[in-house]
């Protein structure tokens, strides 16, 4: 196997990292795995066959080559496959057919790593928060599993209360008419951390008559068990949101910040002597981008001049109606600004993408389209105005740690939780509003690229920037926290 010479005995860590699988999960894991990587742990990442098959298709059965201490694995997810093989599958079927059937081929790969004389036996698991069946897995082997839940902790927290807004009879809601009568602007003051939260804010599963909805249980039982965990790692970090973290760890064991994770990244550099040099080239370039990702925007954005972009990116779920399209078209039109608006091939409901023919022409000066970008790379670039975001958690954190402010249009999840975040607490962003019109698109644009306002945001969106680079180096909270996670909780064989 390669250059990598161990025995058994040597010892050598070795995680099983399994991201929940979509693009907003598999990405911060990959990141987290790949810094456990640099800290000399073998890694094994499970991706589900779906997505397995999507990389190689998009990228070429290179890209889950790993490398000799870092390789792929698949588990099937339980769903028959999809004709269009490249579109982003159902959440809550996803989320069932996972559940009923993950354990049992889990179970199967974790007895062949150990079988094997190829790996070093498992030593912990690390799984994303909502795949929770990996926590019987794991107490079966008598090994430790630390959850990752990537959202924000604002998020994750609205995710605890859920049960207990069943309880008190808030959700499911009466009626059809609690969607329209106001209701959502219900002030929950009983929720330390968020205090001031709406039921509007709360991540969107709540929203429903069903008492059996299946997104609305399935957080209700992984959030039952996340108590199993050693620890549970959030993608954040303290100064960001202090309140909120403090009420979680009231709640649960240990709870550890480790973002913004693209920054810790770069300042937690190798420190491994156990894997070699070939190794950590390899598995820094690998990627896990279920699209193809396209480089000439980056090339067009060279040619701008600074902070004279609109960025605009939905993320790898959210899905737009033909009018809604063509509105935020319109009013990227009239803003009278640069954008970059990266549309995916499946972003609209009905599958077929039809942009105006005026607003192509006419825009041809002043906007780039495409289908998927490199997004890290993006944000960083100094042409970015302003980004309009679903508001996602890795696109915002990832947002915060490039000091980009946001115009929000939060789709579903927690996203709304985020928008209310960004739009108040931190105060780096404003919200658009979800009956989206393009005069509203356009008077928000030029208030956060040109209005007094938008400067006012954007200097905050900077102190953020710095706070956040403050917490991942030595001595900030989210570097002490990384190191306490490898050196305390997955060194540790107490
Ligand atoms: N992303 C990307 N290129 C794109 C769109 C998204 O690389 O064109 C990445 C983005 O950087 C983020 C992830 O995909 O890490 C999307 O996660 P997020 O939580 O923002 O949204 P979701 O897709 O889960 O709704």
């Amino acid at each position: 196997m390669g250059s990598l010479v161990f025995n058994k005995k040597n010892k050598i860590p070795h995680a099983v990292c399994i991201p929940y699988p979509a693009q907003g999960h598999i990405s911060p894991m990959l990141k987290l795995s790949k810094l456990l990587h640099s800290h000399g742990f073998h890694i094994t990442f499970v991706n589900t066959l779906f997505n397995h098959h999507r990389l190689v298709a998009s990228h070429g059965p290179e890209s889950i080559k790993g490398a000799a201490s870092f390789h792929f694995e698949s588990i099937p997810d339980g769903l028959p496959p999809l004709t269009d093989s490249n579109a982003t599958q159902h959440i809550p079927t996803l989320s069932n057919s996972i559940h009923k059937t993950g354990a049992a081929p889990f179970r199967d790969l974790l007895h062949r790593l150990n079988a094997s004389p190829d790996v070093p036996d498992v030593t912990c698991v690390i799984s994303d928060g909502v795949m929770s069946f990996t926590l019987d897995v794991a107490e079966q082997l008598g090994v430790p599993e630390v959850v990752f839940f990537t959202t924000s902790a604002c998020g994750f927290l609205g995710y605890v209360y859920f049960e207990e807004l069943v309880k008190r009879g808030y959700v499911p809601f009466k009626d059809e008419g609690c969607f329209t009568n106001g209701y959502l602007d219900t002030v929950i003051d009983w929720i330390l951390g968020l205090e001031g939260i709406r039921l509007r804010d709360l991540p969107t599963f709540i929203r429903t008559t069903d008492p059996k909805a299946i997104m609305l249980n399935f957080n209700i039982e992984q959030l039952r068990n996340a108590s199993r965990a050693k620890a549970i790692l959030l993608n954040t970090f303290e100064d960001l949101e202090e309140n909120v973290l403090k009420a979680i760890r009231s709640i649960f064991g240990l709870v550890l910040t480790i973002g913004p994770l693209q920054l810790i990244s770069k300042e937690i550099t190798t420190c491994s002597t156990i894997t070699t040099k070939n190794d950590h080239e390899q598995v820094s370039s690998i990627g896990c981008s279920l699209w193809r990702e396209d480089h000439e925007c980056i090339n067009w954005l060279d040619k701008r001049e600074p902070k004279s972009v609109v960025y605009v990116n939905f993320g790898s779920i959210t899905v737009l109606t033909q009018e809604q399209l063509s509105e935020f078209a319109w009013g990227l039109a009239n803003s009278g600004h640069y954008f970059l608006w990266v549309i995916r091939p499946d972003l609209v409901s009905n599958g077929t993408i039809v942009l105006p023919k005026e607003f192509i022409l006419g825009t041809k000066e002043r906007g780039m389209l495409t289908n998927w970008c490199a997004q890290q790379q993006v944000l960083s670039h100094p042409s970015l105005g302003v980004f309009l975001t679903h508001s996602g958690w890795n696109s915002t954190i990832e947002s915060i740690g490039e000091g980009v402010p946001m115009i929000c249009w939060p789709f579903f999840a927690e996203q709304q939780t985020n928008c209310r975040f960004v739009c108040s607490d931190w105060a780096n962003g404003i919200e658009i509003e979800s009956d989206v019109r393009r005069d509203g698109v356009e008077r928000k644009v030029r208030e956060m690229m040109k209005g007094e306002r938008g400067k006012v945001l954007r200097e905050k969106a900077l102190e953020w920037r710095e706070k956040a680079r403050v917490a991942v180096k030595p001595g900030g909270s989210s570097y002490i926290n990384f190191n306490y996670l490898i050196n305390e909780v997955l060194l540790d064989n107490s």
